[in-house]
C-alpha cells in the first residue's frame, strides 16, 4: 500500500493535518507510539488570547484564536468548553499591556468577575478548552493510524520509504520537539524542547472561571481542576535523567497559591511534555531547505543577501515539516494546518513570516 501522504507524529499539529488532508480527498497514515504522547498529551489545551503589546506573534495568536474557536466548535463541538477567562498581570510590563488592550477594546470584557484581584486583570469571554486527547482521536478520524516510532525515511524511485515497510508520495514531519528524523543543522539550531508539567487535582474550593497569571487554573468540575504548567529549557526526557515529578508538582502548587487559596488539595494525575519553540517565537510549516545542494549552487555571500529568495533554494522532495507551536498548540494548529494543506495540494503560498525556509539563511548570516 502506497499511502499518498505519511504524517510522523499525532499530535494536535499531525492530526489536524490529517484531517484537512483527508477533507481534500488524501489517503493519509499517521505515525505514533500513541495517539497525543507529545506536547499535546500534557496540554492543559486552554485556548485565550495572547495578552501582550504588540508584535507578530500575538497577531497571529489572536486570528489563530478566532479560526481555532470556529473550527473546533463547528466540528468537533463535544471536545471543547468555552468558560470566561480572569486573566491577572504577573507583572507591570503586562499590566501596562492589559491597560492597552482594554482601552484599545482588543477584548470583549464581562462584568463581574468571581473576585476581584489587586493587579491588573482582564475578564473575558473569548476563551475555552479543549479535551487534548480527544480532539486528536477525533482529528484523526478515518486517517490510518500506524503505531510505529519511525526511525528512518529515505527517498528511493521518487517515493518516501518509512523504515523499509511502509510507502507514501509525500511526507509531513510533526514530530514536535522530539528527536529529527532530517539531520539540517540550521533546523537543530533553530527549534529547542521547552518540558513542561501540568496536574489535576481535586480540591473542595470552587473555581467558577478560567483563571491565568503564574499558570492556568481551570474551572472546578465534579471538584477537579488542572494546573499547568512548567517551563523548563533545561530538562530534556530523551537526555537519560530521570524527571522530579515532586519538584513539578511543588512548584505548580506554589505559582497557584500566589493567585488563590486552594483548599484540600489532592493531587490525582501528571501529565509531562515537550513544547517546540523556534528562536523567533514563531511556529514553521512548509518545504524543508536541503543545504547540502543549497551551498553546491550558491556562495555563502548570495545565501546572505536579504530579503533571502526561498524560492531558489533546493529542497527536499514532497517532504514537510509543520512545528514549533510552543505553548499555542492548540490556537495554532486549524491556521497552521489550512496553511500547509492547502500549499500541499492547491499550491497556495505559506506567509514568508511561517515558512520554515527561513532558518536557513539566518544560519548561513550567524554561522559563516
Ligand atoms: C504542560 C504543557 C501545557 C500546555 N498548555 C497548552 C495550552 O494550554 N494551550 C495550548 O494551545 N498549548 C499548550 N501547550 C503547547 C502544546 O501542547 C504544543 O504546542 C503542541 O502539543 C504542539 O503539538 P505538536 O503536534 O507540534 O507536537 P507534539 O504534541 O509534541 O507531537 C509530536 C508527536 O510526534 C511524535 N513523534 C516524534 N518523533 C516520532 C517518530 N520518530 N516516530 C513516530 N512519532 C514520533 C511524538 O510521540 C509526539 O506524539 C502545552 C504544552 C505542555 C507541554
Amino acid at each position: 500500500m502506497v499511502y499518498d501522504v505519511a504524517i510522523v507524529g499525532a499530535g494536535i499539529n499531525g492530526s489536524l493535518l490529517a484531517y484537512k488532508l483527508q477533507e481534500k480527498g488524501l489517503k493519509v497514515a499517521v505515525f505514533d507510539k500513541e495517539v497525543a504522547s507529545g506536547g499535546s498529551g500534557a496540554a492543559g489545551a486552554f485556548l485565550s488570547p495572547k495578552f501582550s503589546k504588540s508584535g507578530e506573534l500575538k497577531e497571529l495568536i489572536n486570528t489563530a484564536l478566532d479560526e481555532a474557536f470556529s473550527f473546533y466548535e463547528s466540528r468537533f463541538g463535544e471536545h471543547i468548553r468555552f468558560f470566561p477567562l480572569l486573566h491577572i498581570a504577573k507583572n507591570e510590563k503586562e499590566a501596562q499591556a492589559l491597560r492597552l488592550m482594554k482601552q484599545n477594546g482588543e477584548v470583549p470584557l464581562l462584568k463581574n468577575p468571581p473576585f476581584i484581584p489587586k493587579e491588573e486583570f482582564v475578564y473575558t469571554s473569548k476563551s475555552a478548552i479543549v479535551d487534548a486527547k480527544a480532539m486528536c482521536e477525533a482529528l484523526l478520524g478515518r486517517a490510518v493510524f500506524v503505531q510505529h516510532v519511525v526511525k528512518n525515511i529515505e527517498r528511493k524511485k521518487a517515493l518516501w520509504h518509512i523504515d523499509e515497510v511502509y510507502k507514501a508520495h509525500k511526507i509531513i514531519l510533526a514530530t514536535g520537539a522530539y528527536k529529527h528524523l532530517v539531520h539540517e543543522t540550521y533546523l537543530e539550531k533553530a527549534v529547542r524542547g521547552i518540558w513542561g508539567h501540568r496536574i489535576d487535582i481535586k480540591t473542595s474550593t470552587t473555581i467558577p472561571c478560567s483563571i491565568h497569571q503564574y499558570l492556568s487554573i481551570s474551572p472546578t468540575q465534579g471538584g477537579k481542576s488542572a494546573l499547568g504548567a512548567t517551563h523548563d529549557v533545561h530538562f530534556h526526557p530523551q537526555a537519560g535523567t530521570p524527571y522530579d515529578y515532586e519538584a513539578g508538582r511543588a512548584e505548580l502548587l506554589q505559582n497557584a497559591s500566589k493567585t488563590l487559596v486552594l483548599e484540600n488539595v489532592e493531587v490525582l494525575k501528571d501529565y509531562v511534555g515537550l513544547r517546540s519553540g523556534s528562536f523567533d517565537y514563531l511556529p514553521f510549516i512548509g518545504k524543508l531547505v536541503d543545504s547540502e545542494r543549497t551551498f553546491e549552487r550558491f556562495s555563502k555571500t548570495e545565501l546572505m543577501r536579504k530579503p533571502p529568495r526561498f524560492e531558489t533554494f533546493s529542497y527536499y522532495e514532497n517532504l514537510y515539516v509543520i512545528n514549533g507551536s510552543a505553548g499555542y498548540g492548540f490556537v495554532l494548529a486549524p491556521l497552521l494546518a489550512r496553511l500547509l494543506s492547502g500549499s500541499i495540494v492547491d499550491g497556495e503560498e505559506i506567509p514568508s513570516l511561517l515558512q520554515a525556509a527561513r532558518f536557513f539563511p539566518r544560519y548561513v548570516r550567524r554561522n559563516f
